[in-house]
C-alpha cells in the first residue's frame, strides 16, 4: 500500500510516482492498472518480506482506516500490516497458512491478534446456543456480553493451532470473535460478534465517541498445544489488551 519518496515519507501507488521500499530500500514500481488495485511491486517481483500475502482489496480496505504510520510497520526483516497505538500488531490473512507459519508469526509478533477474511463457500454460520439436553435455548447472563455459537463446515484449520486471538471478517455480517474452536473435519465453538466499527474501536480507532466509551480490550485466547481433534481450552489469564 505505501512506499516512501525521497523524504521517508509514506506514499500510496499512483501512476509515474517514485518510491522505496521501506524495509529493503530498492525502488519500488507503481503498478497502476484498470484491474488490479494500485500498489507498489518490487522490481524483482518478489517481495523482501516473505510472509507478504499480494495486495487485496481487502487487505487495503483495513489499512485504509489506520494513520499512514501504523501500516505496513517494519519490524526486522518483515512489515506488520497493521499496529495499533498499544502496539498490538493485527495481521491480515485472506488465506490459511501452515501450522509452522502460525507458530513463527506469533513468536515473532508477540503481541498480535489474527484478522481472517472469511470466504462465503467457507460455509461459517453462527446461531443462538441451544442447551440440547434442556431442549431450551441457552440463558445468558444479563450484563454480560452475548456469546454465540458457530459451525464452520470447511474451515481454516490452522486457525486451531492459533494462540493469539482470532478474529473473522464475515464480511456484511461483521467480525466474529473466536474464543474457543473445537476442532476436528470442521469446526465449532463459539465466540463473540462485534461490528467493524467497534473492531476498530478497540483497535484505537474511534468512530463513534459514544459507543466508543463502550470500548473494551481484545481478549485473549488460550493456547492450543496438542491435536486439532481436541477441544481448545480455555485460559482467561492470556489477555491481549488493545
Ligand atoms: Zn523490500
Amino acid at each position: 500500500m505505501y512506499a516512501e519518496d525521497s523524504a521517508g515519507k509514506k506514499v500510496k501507488a499512483e501512476p509515474k510516482k517514485l518510491g522505496k521500499c521501506p524495509s529493503c530500500k530498492v525502488d519500488l514500481i507503481a503498478k497502476c492498472g484498470k484491474i488490479m488495485v494500485w500498489h507498489w511491486s518490487h522490481k524483482s517481483l518478489r517481495d523482501c518480506d516473505s510472509w507478504a500475502e499480494g495486495e487485496s482489496q481487502w487487505h487495503m480496505e483495513w489499512k485504509s482506516y489506520f494513520p499512514a504510520e501504523q501500516v505496513e510497520v517494519s519490524m526486522g526483516n518483515h512489515r506488520a500490516d497493521v499496529v495499533t497505538s498499544k502496539g498490538i500488531v493485527i495481521e491480515l490473512q485472506t488465506k490459511g497458512l501452515s501450522v509452522d507459519d502460525i507458530r513463527v508469526r506469533e513468536v515473532f509478533y508477540k503481541n498480535m491478534v489474527w484478522l481472517f477474511k472469511v470466504e462465503k463457500t467457507h460455509n461459517f454460520g453462527y446461531h443462538e446456543p441451544y442447551d440440547f439436553e434442556k431442549d431450551a435455548p441457552v440463558v445468558q447472563m444479563p450484563g454480560k456480553r452475548k456469546w454465540w455459537s458457530f459451525g464452520w463446515k470447511y474451515p481454516m484449520k490452522c486457525l486451531a493451532f492459533a494462540s493469539k486471538p482470532v478474529f473473522l471478517d464475515l464480511g456484511k455480517k461483521g467480525i466474529f470473535e473466536i474464543k474457543k474452536i473445537h476442532g476436528g473435519s470442521y469446526f465449532k465453538g463459539w465466540g463473540y460478534k462485534l461490528s467493524n466499527s467497534e473492531f476498530l474501536e478497540r483497535s484505537g480507532i474511534i468512530f463513534n465517541p459514544f459507543s466508543a466509551l463502550e470500548a473494551v480490550g481484545f481478549m485473549g485466547r488460550p493456547s492450543l498445544i496438542g491435536d486439532v481433534t481436541e477441544s481448545i481450552v480455555l485460559n482467561t489469564s492470556a489477555v491481549i489488551t488493545l
